[in-house]
């Protein structure tokens, strides 16, 4: 069975702080509120005690994604290419309707990128997408490095 570590969801703790009593190791006492990875054991007994749900236990190493055929692929690129416009359209024109259609194009964006891999950490697409953003304009350059720096990118394949 795959290594567990927990994560806590910082928007849905209410801090009961059930997990502080359950903890063996101290790692759900942070400063931070963010669950001390190195010393969090995966033995989920903070996770089961949580009332609001908001821990959840992840793998320590992410299964690899499954892979996409080309032709799957690239009609998932037009997607995010078309709701972009649509947010970028939306976003010139006034009102609370306009804004709730940048909105919902956005989200929309964002779950096909996830659907796509660029928002998988391990995934060959989310390096080759951060290496491209770098040649964009107005991008925070720090951020794409870091993450180009920190992220492991472990699942490396031949693109075609
Ligand atoms: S038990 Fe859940 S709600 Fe309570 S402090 Fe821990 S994570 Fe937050
Ligand atoms: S999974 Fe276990 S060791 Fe890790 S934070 Fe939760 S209670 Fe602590």
């Amino acid at each position: 069975m795959a290594e567990l570590y927990a994560v806590r969801n910082l928007r849905l703790c209410t801090k009961d702080c059930l997990c502080l009593y359950v903890c063996p190791t101290g790692a759900t006492d942070t400063e931070d509120s963010i669950i001390d990875r190195n010393k969090c054991v995966g033995c989920g007994a903070c996770a089961n005690a949580c009332p609001s749900a908001a821990i959840s236990m992840v793998p320590k190493v992410m299964p690899p994604q499954q892979p996409k055929e080309e032709r799957v692929a690239e009609a998932l690129r037009s997607l995010i290419r078309s709701k972009t416009q649509a947010e970028n359209l939306a976003a010139q024109l006034p009102g609370a309707l306009a804004a709730a259609a940048a909105r919902s194009s956005r989200l929309m964006a964002e779950d096909l990128c996830r659907e796509s891999g660029y928002m998988l950490p391990q995934s060959e697409e989310a390096r080759v997408f951060l290496e491209r953003l770098r040649t964009y304009p107005g991008i925070p350059l720090e951020v794409v490095e870091g993450l180009l720096n920190t992220l492991p990118f472990p699942e490396k394949r031949d693109r075609k």
